[in-house]
């Protein structure tokens, strides 16, 4: 990926800021989920889908979140949106903590953030035409007149590789590579800043997947987009990201850039993700990890991921290791020097 460009210019013509800060800073985020039983709904427990997650990403950027399904990477970033309620932390967007918003104070900064779903077909609504479905949100919020509507859903179209015969026709009538590209203009049409890509080409054929994550990339460059791109597939993530970071259980277990994390894993869990992942010459030894993800209702005591581990010491059943920085990386293992 290419690095920011400081004066990429936005869908608003106004010139970026240089990227100094991040863009999103999650600090310290839970979002868990009450577990009630008996008549009275008495909360006996708590399911830990993010438990405890610090991440930032850089302006103009892509974040990769990886990790199986049900390791709360979804719920992360339905967070982030507002989608989902969060119990403790801050969200820090453009250095203000949205989670301490009013609903009025957040509504700008709402339109700023956008997401595209995993299945692009249920995320448009099948009643309306695709002319109206691009430009709702900016004629719900002022940004266009209902004159300016024809023209300015083609041109969305057009950003998106669609040609203008499509306005007057319905989600059904297309393919799922298409159905995404209409999201994505939707998206696109509030002229936000960042964008969470939740799992948004994993239900597309291969050939499209590709076209795609270039399409992604190429809005990325021309208006300075900030990404978090979630996904299981860590091959479709090393294409698109310039950092990387590991979730499992709840928890972050390592971060770093695309090259350090995908080319060299450091933590157990990581290298047992990368061993799975085919590459052309590379004969590394496939790592079977033993049974399945815990339940976060239930975390493991000390180390989540002892039980699966291949590398587990007594100390990982009783203590829990922190996230650690080395090197600009960060990884939580007791059985790795942090200081190589
Ligand atoms: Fe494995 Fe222990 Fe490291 Fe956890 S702390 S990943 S159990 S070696």
């Amino acid at each position: 990926m290419t690095e920011t460009r400081p004066n990429a210019e936005h869908g608003n013509g106004e010139a970026q800021p240089e990227p100094s800060f991040p863009l999103v800073e999650i600090q310290d985020l839970k979002t868990w989920y009450p577990i009630r039983r008996g008549v009275l709904a008495r909360t006996v427990g708590q399911v830990k889908a993010v438990d405890g997650v610090s991440l930032a990403v850089k302006r103009g950027e892509t974040l990769g979140l990886v990790g199986e399904s049900g390791c709360g990477k979804t719920t992360l970033g339905r967070t982030l949106m507002g989608l989902e309620q969060a119990n403790e932390g801050r969200i820090l967007f453009d250095g203000q903590n949205i989670l301490a918003m009013k609903p009025a104070e957040k509504k700008d900064i709402r339109r700023r953030m956008q997401m595209i779903f995993q299945d692009p077909l249920t995320s448009l609504n099948p009643r309306m035409l695709v002319r109206d479905i691009v430009t709702e949100g900016m004629r719900a919020l002022g940004m266009i007149r209902d004159s300016e509507a024809e023209d300015t859903a083609a041109s969305l179209l057009a950003e998106v590789g669609m040609n203008r015969e499509s306005l007057t026709r319905y989600p059904h009538e297309f393919s799922g590579g298409q159905c995404q590209r209409i999201s994505i203009a939707r998206a696109v049409s509030m002229r936000p800043d960042f964008m969470v890509l939740d799992e948004a080409v994993s239900a597309l054929d291969v050939s499209v997947q590709a076209q795609v994550l270039n399409l992604f990339m190429d809005l990325q460059d021309k208006y300075g987009l900030t990404y978090l791109f979630i996904s299981h597939n860590l091959s479709v993530v090393s294409h698109i990201a310039d950092h990387v970071a590991v979730m499992y259980l709840g928890k972050i277990v390592e971060y770093g850039t695309v090259a350090d994390v995908i080319g060299h894993p450091v933590h157990p869990y990581t290298q047992a993700l990368i061993s799975a992942v085919p590459v052309p010459g590379r004969r590394t030894q496939r790592i079977i990890l033993k049974g399945e993800t815990p339940s976060a209702a239930r975390p493991p005591l000390g180390c989540a991921f002892h039980p699966r581990c291949p590398e587990a010491a007594d100390v990982c059943r009783t203590r829990a290791p922190r996230l650690e920085i080395s090197s600009h990386r960060l990884f939580a293992c007791h059985m790795r020097n942090h200081d190589r």
